[in-house]
């Protein structure tokens, strides 16, 4: 390829996501006429509750149709407001909250608005992929600071503190955890929020998108509730998961007045304000929260069958995760095994495995940060899951 063709070396650094690379696989293979069972991405197999439809299509009506201010209309941004201090115990205005297109773009915005060039951006492994790369492109360096297995894949304060620097800008974290469905619980949050409040330049970046998807008794905290810290928090949430809502793009973020504005003076240049439609029907998300508690219930059933699925196989050692719709299996056993034809040398080499042996699409660890683990989304119907899991026994019974 002559230097002409070559694409800017931000990009050329980039990793591209796995998530998506796998997803794709398995859509072309299907259309190849292969029988695939797609657990590769994250995305819920639910429609979105007819309430919020119904309001897109009423927004479709009535013409709104226009341009919105870009950090969001009005009453979304109020409607966000009012959840956070209903739910979240977090109380900001409306001039706290900026609404974007999913939260996978509030999390690239807060990056640019808060990293410089070098400062250190420390991620809890097991990680979501786009979050180093997001980091990168921001010129920040990625600190990956692990969780392990045996803490349920939760890292500690103490790790916490242990890895603090003078570079140190900003702590990024997704609970409940994806890939490994891990869940802090408020006590575990206020340990780490003492170790924030001791470093007044640092500041956390909370990924609160699998919050409806929470199977502990005590339910969600957020990080950003604790008063010390409150300034400093910068919680992310969004529509796609809890509402089933991935294609409608709405993600926001809760945060000071000031990192809203640094991120509306971004927005504006590059996006403007999300889709008006989206943002209609989401206002009225919160008016009827049933079917988002129904899917959470069919999610914990799903989570009990693929627990206890996959513990059945040999070679298979599993956490069970507390939230979010994902499995995270250490599958190292399996390596340096072969099935004649195929040796298994990685996670990427597993997951490449059962994609052509079980045809079942999984994600390797390596892109989250855990090269020993395999991730398996249990966002599939109970039949889909058990026959997933029938297949991959029947697949790693012929490594030796
Ligand atoms: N954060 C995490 C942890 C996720 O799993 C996802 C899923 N895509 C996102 C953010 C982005 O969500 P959205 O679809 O709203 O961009
Ligand atoms: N969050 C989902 C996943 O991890 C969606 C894919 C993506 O946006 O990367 O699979």
């Amino acid at each position: 390829m002559s230097a002409v063709q070559q694409v800017a070396d931000r990009i050329q650094a980039l990793e591209p996501s796995a998530t998506l690379a796998m997803s794709q696989k398995s859509r072309e293979l299907r259309e190849q006429g292969f029988d695939i069972i797609n657990l590769s991405i994250g995305e819920p197999d639910f429609k979105t509750p007819k309430h919020i439809c119904e309001e897109a299509k009423k927004a479709i009506d009535a013409g709104f149709h226009s341009y919105t201010p870009v950090p969001g209309i009005p009453e979304l941004r109020k409607a966000i407001a009012d959840k956070f201090k209903r739910e979240n115990n977090i109380d900001w205005k409306p001039e706290n909250i900026i609404v974007s297109t999913g939260a996978k773009h509030s999390l690239a915005n807060a990056l640019q608005v808060m990293v410089n060039p070098g400062d250190e951006v420390i991620i809890f492994a097991p990680y979501w992929v786009s979050y180093s790369e997001m980091v990168k492109l921001a010129e920040g360096k990625p600190v990956i600071l692990e969780g392990s297995f045996e803490n349920g894949f939760k890292v500690t304060a103490e790790q916490l503190e242990n890895a603090i620097t003078d570079k140190t800008k900003v702590v990024m974290f997704s609970s409940p955890s994806n890939p490994t469905g891990a869940v802090f619980s408020k006590a575990e949050l206020t340990e780490i929020a003492k170790v924030i409040e001791k470093h007044e330049n640092i500041f956390v970046l909370a990924d609160e998108i699998y919050e409806y998807i929470n199977f502990m008794e005590e339910g969600h905290f957020s990080i950003g509730s604790i008063p010390a810290i409150k300034d400093r928090v910068i919680t992310v949430n969004g529509m796609a998961k809890g509402f089933a809502m991935t294609g409608w793009r709405i993600g926001y973020i809760g945060a000071a007045e000031w990192i809203v504005k640094g991120i509306n003076k971004l927005q504006g240049q590059v996006t403007s304000g999300t889709n008006h439609i989206a943002q209609r029907a989401s206002v009225v998300a919160w008016d009827d929260m049933t079917a988002a508690e129904t899917m959470k219930r069919a999610y914990l059933v799903r989570r009990e069958l693929v627990v206890k699925g996959l513990r059945d196989i040999p070679g298979f050692k599993v956490n069970v995760p507390d939230g979010a719709f994902y499995a995270f299996p250490e599958i190292s056993s399996f390596f340096g095994k072969s099935d004649g034809e195929t040796a298994i040398n990685n996670s990427d080499d597993f997951s490449m495995f059962l994609l052509l042996k079980a045809h079942v699409a999984t994600v390797a660890g390596s892109g989250f940060g855990a090269p020993n683990c395999i991730r398996i989304s249990t966002a599939a119907s109970d039949e889909a899951l058990e026959e997933a899991i029938a297949r991959i026994k029947a697949a790693v019974a012929t490594l030796k």
